[in-house]
């Protein structure tokens, strides 16, 4: 570890624990908007705000060069009642951050401060706080409202915590390294009757376990085996009674895929599947589509560049390359597809088995602060060096 900036972490650590008092759901990021507006202003950052609604732009320029460089960090929570019993557990009944948005918040607003004060870079830097990464797609919202034309990043870096991964250890893939994520609900329409005369009605239950035997077929037979896909059936919901045929029939999908090309495929297919096999049982299908977050595409050269900046921050040995992707999803997907950089991994496990992202056990591990906080400022110094 190269730079610890010890005599920060008081201030970051406190940072820390008062944004995961005021957790808000994606887009009502209120208090945190402002609070995280209001430290930047004061460390003499140029701050944009009103950006995907809550969002917060700090821009900083020192010297003459060109160049600029954007971070990321998400800053919204959860719909979960925290179970952590921290002293600092949420003030908010309901909503939780148990995804560790407040750790990448705070490791931001901390590189913020020192990247203030020691002006050890030539060109611009973009701290990009964004609000709704986990339901609304705050990123694309940002970037709808002109996040690039606005503040024009040569390239862009985010990183996530992971309990689950080795402590200190960083992680990266170029390429796929997070899945899309795609929602579908189908609804098969029939004709209800007496459970004892089926030959007068057109069965929606049985037309939709035949749709969901045959969506089986699509990973297995239509997508090249090499390639990497998802469907899940995660609800299928019908009638009330034994002896009655009903009249409509709803299930709902998640679809994940690492590629475009595969991404579409399965929307054809799955529309066609259902279509298809709707007709052959006299029933119709309605068919609700809706594509969320893309794959999320690492670009190499970044990845390579934010690699070889780990190896020398932390050591070969606290730097892996992912096998495979996550078949989650990530909004800065959206901001991959529109200019070069990464999504990595931070690795924060406390014991053998910490609580998984997205339990009401889940308590970001302040112990990684220094590391993130001190991995941004290198980063930023680093890419707009003066040398
Ligand atoms: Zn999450
Ligand atoms: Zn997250």
């Amino acid at each position: 570890m190269t730079i610890q900036f010890s005599n920060h972490m008081p201030e970051i650590v406190a940072n820390r624990r008062y944004l995961h008092q005021i957790p808000e759901i994606g887009l009502s990021e209120f208090k945190t908007s402002d609070f995280v507006a209001e430290q930047l202003s004061t460390m003499g950052y140029e701050v944009a705000r009103g950006l995907g609604k809550t969002g917060v732009v700090a821009t900083l320029r020192n010297g003459t060069s060109r160049r600029s460089v954007g971070i990321r960090a998400d800053f919204d929570a959860l719909p979960i009642l925290e179970e952590t019993g921290a002293e600092y557990t949420s003030t908010h009944p309901g909503v939780m951050h148990a995804c560790g948005h407040d750790g990448h918040t705070a490791m931001l607003l901390g590189a913020a401060r020192i990247l203030a004060e020691r002006k050890s870079f030539d060109g611009t830097v973009h701290l990009i706080f964004q609000p709704a990464e986990e339901n609304f797609g705050g990123a694309r919202i940002m970037m709808d409202d002109g996040l690039f034309n606005k503040f024009p990043c040569d390239a862009i870096f985010a990183l996530h915590n992971d309990p689950s991964m080795p402590f200190g250890q960083f992680a990266f893939r170029e390429g796929p390294i997070m899945a899309s994520a795609d929602e579908c609900k189908i609804t098969v329409v029939g004709r209800g009757g007496h459970g004892a005369e089926p030959q007068e009605a057109a069965d929606p239950i049985v037309a939709g376990a035949s749709i969901i035997m045959a969506l089986q077929t699509v990973i297995s037979r239509n997508i090249h085996p090499l390639q990497s896909a998802v469907i899940t059936v995660g609800a299928f919901n019908s009638g009330i009674a034994s002896n009655v045929i009903p009249e409509r029939a709803e299930m709902k999908l998640t679809i994940r895929a690492l590629d475009d090309n595969v991404r579409d495929e399965l929307e054809r297919r799955i529309r066609l599947i259902a279509e298809a096999q709707a007709a052959s049982y006299g029933v119709s299908v309605e068919i609700d589509y809706e594509r969320g977050y893309p794959p999320t595409i690492n670009h190499k050269s970044e990845t390579d560049y934010v690699r070889q900046l780990a190896m020398r921050f932390a050591g070969g040995e606290h730097v892996v390359d992912m096998p495979q992707p996550i078949m989650g999803s990530e909004d800065f997907a959206f901001m991959l597809q529109e200019r070069p950089g990464t999504y990595f991994f931070l690795g924060t496990a406390k014991t053998e088995n910490d609580p998984p992202l997205h339990h009401p056990k889940f308590d970001f591990n302040d112990d990684i602060l220094p590391t993130g906080t001190a991995f941004w400022v290198e980063l930023v110094e680093d890419y707009l060096s003066s040398k």
